[in-house]
């Protein structure tokens, strides 16, 4: 079962509520990562009082570890990670590409040698939602061809090419798939990924290939034009994007998902999130603060710690600071969207965004 309705829209921005299955979630909304079953530092316990509504696996590195059959065994990804909400999966084509492993990427799919299990992996599109179905994904990935950055216009093209051929094969495996746009930042070919992705008449369709080394302007130039091609009736989805700024100015074009690893990867190093912007908690003056690290965040490490211990917690290299950052960075955003989702519905997005970015970036 899917279903996605538009419960309010705002310019371009639209809260809405998506259910896939029993689960229910609201956008727009942010995905932690839990690349490989986890999200890092973080139990799924957490992640539920922290109001998290959906996370997002990798289905390649869970089929290098633990293995897809191990996962079915347990009872699928749900289960397995005690995770009640939804799971999206990617499909790890990405990461695929980019891996260490020899790797060879013909139109049949991407082949590779795992130097874990010195096995050989084959991955078709048909065989990628094949397995992120068998683990219980609610919402299985196409698998795509991301080219590295930067990409030449030739390459650009033929990743266009066979991302849509890859995606055909993929919408032949049942429901519940996104499809993913390539294109790059040049525009007629995002606009041809497009609407190639579109054509598949997928359950969302997602914005792949940017947010990774291009300038800014060109990210938001080539997101626009995904979201003036993507049908308003359908959630739309841009992968691994995850600052707090590019959020904002992509909700207000008419993105509805999001995930990053950024603030949990923030976290291990150091950098907090707050309104005022972010901060290094191991620079010496917070070491003399004894306020919480937001000052009106109401995270259980908010609620219980000071910068002050944090700071300390960091200096003496005890590991449960990366845990007490993560919370409250992974809180932070889910207080962001939640924000996000209640401006569009009372009609002032647009200066919510501005007078969150002023204050952002004051510090
Ligand atoms: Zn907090």
């Amino acid at each position: 079962m899917f279903d996605f309705k538009i419960l309010h829209t705002d310019g371009e921005a639209r809260h809405a509520s998506m259910t896939v299955d029993d689960k229910r979630i609201e956008t727009p909304m942010f995905m932690p990562v839990a690349t490989k079953g986890t999200v890092k530092t973080l139990i799924s316990e957490d992640l539920e009082e922290l109001g998290v509504q959906a996370l997002i696996s990798n289905m390649y590195h869970l089929l290098l570890k633990p293995g897809i059959d191990k996962i079915e065994d347990a009872g699928g990804l749900h289960k397995f990670m005690n995770w009640d909400g939804l799971i999206f999966t990617d499909s790890g084509g990405f990461q695929m590409i980019r891996s260490d492993f020899d790797q060879k990427v013909t139109s049949k799919g991407v082949t590779f040698d795992s130097d874990q299990d010195s096995k050989t992996y084959e991955i078709t599109p048909e065989k990628c939602i094949e397995l992120q179905k068998r683990i219980g994904s609610n919402i299985a990935m196409c698998l795509d061809y991301c080219p590295p950055y930067p990409a030449d216009r030739g390459e650009l093209e033929k990743s266009v090419i066979r991302t849509k051929e890859w995606a055909e094969r993929c919408r032949k495996q049942g429901e519940n798939i996104f499809g993913i746009s390539q294109g790059g930042t040049i525009p007629e070919l995002r606009e041809k990924s497009c609407k190639d992705i579109v054509n598949l008449n997928f359950e969302g369709n997602a914005i792949g290939g940017l947010s990774i080394g291009e300038p800014t302007e060109l990210m938001y130039e080539n997101t626009k034009i995904s979201t003036s091609v993507f049908p308003k009736s359908k959630p739309r989805y841009f992968m691994g994007l995850g600052s707090p700024i590019d959020i904002l100015e992509c909700v207000e074009i008419g993105v509805d998902i999001f995930d990053s690893a950024y603030p949990t990867r923030n976290a291990r190093h150091r950098t907090i999130f707050t309104k005022k912007g972010n901060i290094r908690i191991d620079k010496r003056k917070f070491g003399e603060q004894q306020i919480p690290l937001g000052l009106d965040c109401d995270c259980p490490t908010c609620r219980n710690y000071s910068r002050a211990y944090i700071h300390h917690l960091c200096k003496a290299d005890e590991l449960s600071w990366m845990r007490l950052a993560s919370l409250h960075n992974v809180k932070f955003m889910m207080d962001l969207m939640e924000e996000c989702r209640k401006a569009i519905s009372e009609n002032r997005y647009e200066s919510f965004k501005k007078d969150f970015i002023e204050t952002y970036k004051s510090c």
